[in-house]
């Protein structure tokens, strides 16, 4: 499924491991909490390196984007 927003064109996916993932813009985004409808998703190409980019979701829709991939330079 491929969904546009006013402000990105994501889809969500499935790793290899069967988890889900957002990717976004060229980067994907794994979960990392579950909270009722609402679920956090970060940057997993730069996580290691501390990146804070990440998406909050409801119900599957976007909410919120932070796409500051900077700080791992
Ligand atoms: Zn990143």
């Amino acid at each position: 499924m491929i969904f546009t927003t006013p402000r990105a064109r994501f889809s969500f996916t499935t790793s290899r491991r069967g988890k889900r993932m957002i990717s976004l813009n060229g980067y994907n985004y794994y979960q990392v909490r579950v909270n009722g409808r609402r679920s956090r998703w970060a940057c997993s190409t730069h996580h290691r390196n501390g990146c804070r980019a990440a998406i909050k979701t409801v119900d599957d829709v976007i909410v919120f984007i932070n796409e500051d991939h900077q700080g791992i330079h």
